[in-house]
C-alpha cells in the first residue's frame, strides 16, 4: 500500500535517483524532477501528488520561486524544503510562504519519511474539511 504520492525536486540527479529508490522501498510513490520548470510540469501531469520535496538551491528558478508558484496553483499541496547550511534563511522564508517544514541536507531518511507522512496527512485533513464545508453549503441550501 502506498503511504503518499511525492514529487522530489532537486538539481542533483544522483541524489534524486538514490532518494527515489529509498522512498519507493519505503512504500512511497515518487515522481522526480530536476529543476523548477520540470516540477511544475510534473504537477500538471500527476494530479495525485500530495507532497513536494523541494530543494532550495537550484539553477534557474530557485526553490523559493517554485514554492510561490506551487502555492498559487495548488494551495493544498504540502511542500517540504530541502536546505543546506548556507540556505537556512531561505528555508525560513519558505515557511513564511506556506511550506509545511524544512529538512537539512544530507537529510535523514527517517525524518524525511516521518515529515512526508505528516505532510500528506495534513493535506488529506484539509481536503476533508473542504468537502465537509461544500456538503454543508449544499445541505443548508436545501433546508
Ligand atoms: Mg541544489
Amino acid at each position: 500500500m502506498t503511504i503518499a504520492n511525492l514529487l522530489l525536486v532537486d538539481d542533483e540527479v544522483p541524489f534524486v535517483d538514490a532518494m527515489t529508490k529509498r522512498l519507493t522501498h519505503r512504500n512511497f510513490h515518487v515522481v522526480a524532477a530536476y529543476n523548477g520548470d520540470q516540477c511544475l510540469e510534473q504537477l500538471e501531469v500527476h494530479r495525485d501528488i500530495e507532497v513536494v520535496i523541494l530543494d532550495v538551491k537550484m539553477p534557474g528558478m530557485d526553490g523559493i520561486e517554485v514554492l510561490r508558484q506551487i502555492k498559487i496553483k495548488y494551495p493544498i499541496i504540502e511542500v517540504i524544503m530541502l536546505t543546506g547550511h548556507a540556505t537556512v534563511e531561505s528555508a525560513i522564508d519558505g515557511m513564511k510562504l506556506g511550506a509545511f517544514d524544512y529538512l537539512m541536507k544530507p537529510c535523514d531518511m527517517e525524518q524525511l519519511v516521518a515529515k512526508s507522512s505528516e505532510a500528506a496527512a495534513r493535506k488529506r485533513g484539509q481536503e476533508e474539511k473542504i468537502i465537509e464545508a461544500r456538503l454543508k453549503a449544499i445541505t443548508s441550501q436545501r433546508a
